[in-house]
């Protein structure tokens, strides 16, 4: 039978990094995807930040698949007639220095694998793995319908459902507030459209981030609109537990921000192409013993490596990081010949110094997040702000600090205010 010094069971961008790092190192790696295709399956917003990209190849490869790299970014406030939005384009981005890409996953993700499989990888598509396959309380392989395949360990990157971690007992307590859903569609448009209604130049894109009216006011909820190619991504994430108490459907969600007056006119004339949902994690506990087992690490959405700190998603690269540190303690492991928890947690020695310490430090705007305020009297005052800001009703036009107290009156006392911008700038 054929063994393995590691088995990486998923070709997300956790699993491809790790195990194109460790191909690389010299390991024999075998990648199992359970899509016929890396990235046939897999959902999200958009965008990849590319520190991880740069990190791993020493700049941004050639042939690294992107629709737009980001020039513009906006984060909006908005209630069912109005956004009010900070705007900021770069006009200093490009593919070369560009901070993030918009990326469709089908690409990213198959064009990530095949940087595996060109490192020595062996990747095989269409394979579930239903278990890991254990002995003596170690993890020695994994089994698939009726096959066993051994290696010295095994990475699990399966994203946010774990499994193989759950059936080791890494993870036992997941509850549904340590999960958002998030659901997405694509719009076609063309190309020209694109540029002329975001003001794009040819290859610059657009990423949005909205609080308030998408998320129907509730906490910890926001919508997203990405420019592609001749697409454009928009879509909503939401803790399911929030739509259950306010009786609110997420479909209805998503479709009322494409119809919102603000995003119609962006979008006239396209037609929805997809629609997916997938589950993101969100606070899920990151102790050792979650992460670091005998004989398996855990990477990316499975480990809970994920950022939302009210402004930016980020999955692809803290799963790349998790992942590029999860093969280098499997390298180090089998340096030593062993592949027991002691000798492989140095991934969470490493990780503590990066993506794990990064999680961590953004932990404190989950409760912050909870806060709902942030979603339903904020977005109303600022778009009522912002309006009475720019209009001009004849003679008699209040200074700023009039309008603020007045339009605070009744709806948040000046004290809760301060508070809350305090503990938002304190996490954020
Ligand atoms: C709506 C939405 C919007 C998002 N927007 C962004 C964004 O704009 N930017 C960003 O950085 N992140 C975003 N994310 C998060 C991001 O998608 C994830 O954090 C990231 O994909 C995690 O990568 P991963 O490799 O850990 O897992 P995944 O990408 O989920 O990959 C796991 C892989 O494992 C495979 N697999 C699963 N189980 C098995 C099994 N038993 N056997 C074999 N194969 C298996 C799957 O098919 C999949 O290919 C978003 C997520 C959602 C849902």
């Amino acid at each position: 039978m054929e063994r393995f010094d590691v088995i990486v069971v998923g070709a997300g961008p956790a699993g491809s990094t790790a195990a194109y790092t460790a191909a690389k190192a010299g390991l024999s790696v075998l990648l199992l995807e359970r899509a016929l295709s890396p990235g046939d399956k897999n959902v999200f917003g958009g965008r990849v930040y590319a520190h991880m990209v740069r990190r791993l190849f020493s700049g941004i490869p050639e042939d690294m698949p992107f629709e737009r790299f980001v020039a513009n970014e906006r984060l909006c406030f908005m209630d069912d007639a109005r956004c009010a939005c900070l705007d900021f384009y770069n006009s200093g981005a490009s593919p070369e220095r560009a901070d993030s890409f918009v990326a469709r996953r089908s690409k990213f993700d198959r064009w990530l694998a095949s940087r595996a499989e060109e490192a020595g990888a062996l990747l095989v598509c269409g394979t579930r793995v239903d278990a890991p396959f254990m002995e003596d309380g170690q993890v020695k392989g994994i089994l698939s319908s009726s096959d066993r395949i051994e290696a010295g360990c095994v990475i699990d990157a399966e994203g946010v459902t774990a499994t193989i971690a759950r059936k080791v007992g890494m993870r036992t307590d997941i509850l549904p507030r340590q999960f958002k859903i998030g659901v997405k569609e694509t719009v076609r448009l063309t190309e020209e459209h694109i540029n002329e209604r975001f003001s794009l130049a040819n290859g610059e894109g657009t990423a949005s981030v909205f609080v308030g009216y998408p998320g129907g006011y509730l906490a910890a909820s926001g919508a997203f609109l990405y420019t592609n190619r001749d697409t454009v991504s928009i879509g909503v994430v939401i803790e399911p537990s929030g739509l259950v108490s306010a009786k609110r459907e997420v479909h209805e969600l998503v479709e009322n921000f494409r119809l919102h007056p603000y995003i119609s006119r962006l979008l006239r004339g396209g037609e929805v192409i997809e629609y997916s949902a997938h589950m993101i994690p969100n606070s899920v506990p990151m102790e050792r013993e979650n992460l670091v087992g005998n004989g398996i690490l855990v990477t990316g959405d499975a480990g809970g490596f994920f950022i939302n700190n009210g402004y930016t998603y980020r999955g692809v690269d803290m799963a790349m990081a998790s992942g590029h540190e999860a093969a280098r303690a499997v390298i180090s492991a089998h340096g030593r010949g062993s592949f027991t928890s002691e000798a492989l947690g140095v991934y969470y020695d490493g990780l503590c110094r990066e993506a794990l310490m990064e999680v961590k430090r953004f932990e404190g705007i989950y409760s912050v997040l909870r806060n709902d305020r942030f979603f339903s009297t904020y977005p109303l005052l600022a778009c009522d702000l912002a309006e009475g800001l720019f209009s001009v009703p004849g003679f008699g036009k209040k200074k700023l600090k009039v309008m603020l107290r007045e339009e605070m009156k009744g709806r948040v006392g000046i004290t809760t205010l301060a508070m809350d911008i305090l503990s938002m700038y304190r996490n954020m």
